[in-house]
């Protein structure tokens, strides 16, 4: 049965292990936490004053780049809100900023119009001012997915590898030939030859070098996934609401193939 080992679990960094599963499966959680899963990012930049030395458009891209800590529960989607779509405090919300120069504008100089809805980190330097320049914006954030735009991705890293299955038979006569080609360290010599796979980059030198015939290294079941998020929300909340996304996603499948009548 699929199931899910974690190896590490930091509120940025993910490590796992997907165990007896398909590649597709492997593969559509993996788009599913890079491109289904929406978080906030600022989607309309009101200037009201911009005397700085960058366009309207440069500060807006720059604006957009920066995460937001976004908790699903408090947001609807703008086209499924009960405003329609035109933009209430149900589905959006304004970081304000007025600053005169000389001075650096940092992420943590915007004001939210919510107190717990703020950029990430305080400390990216969106532009600098100079003596009699001043910026005075409105930037207006909503809910987003990655396959929308790039902006609304919750993950900066988000990657899996096969673990390989190595094996090796009664034929090994301990000559440790592998363990000194092996460029990933994959093997270490106890009273037996001990295979640790996850470090493996299936390079086959090993199987290669030995003249025994004794190695043998095929694709397993398992997956090595890596996830980092950008600190929009944590990274196992990504994985977590990627599976319930896919979960649905294929309910409604069932249902639809359950209506065909032939
Ligand atoms: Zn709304």
């Amino acid at each position: 049965m699929t199931k899910i080992e974690f190896l590490k679990e930091d509120e940025d960094k993910l490590v796992f292990i997907l165990k007896d599963a398909s590649p597709a499966l492997a593969n559509s959680i993996r788009r599913a936490m890079k491109s289904l899963v929406p978080v906030l990012a600022i989607d309309y930049v009101d200037f009201y004053v911009n005397s700085s030395y960058f366009y309207d458009e440069m500060i807006a891209h720059r604006l957009a780049m920066l995460p937001i800590k976004t908790e699903l529960r408090r947001f609807n989607m703008q086209k499924d809100c009960i405003c329609d779509g035109v933009g209430c405090p149900s589905c959006q919300v304004s970081f304000r900023l007025n600053i005169e120069g000389p001075r650096i504008v940092y992420s943590g100089d915007f004001v939210s119009d919510e107190p717990d809805v703020h950029f990430v980190y305080k400390d990216i330097p969106v532009l600098e001012l100079f003596k009699g320049q001043q910026l005075m914006i409105e930037a207006v954030a909503r809910l987003g997915i990655g396959k929308e735009h790039s902006k609304f991705q919750p993950v900066s890293a988000c990657f899996y590898k096969i673990i390989p299955k190595i094996e090796i038979d009664d034929r090994c006569n301990l000559c440790g030939e592998c363990i000194s080609v092996c460029p990933r360290n994959v093997f270490v010599l106890k009273d037996r030859i001990v295979v640790n796979p996850l470090d493996c980059s299936l390079c086959m030198e090993c199987v290669k070098c030995c003249e025994q015939e004794a190695l043998r290294v095929s694709e397993s079941n398992d997956f090595l996934f890596v996830v980092e998020s950008t600190g929009a929300m944590p990274a196992k909340k990504v994985l977590i609401q990627a599976i319930e996304i896919l979960k649905s996603k294929a309910e409604n499948f069932n249902k639809t193939l359950a209506e065909i009548n032939v």
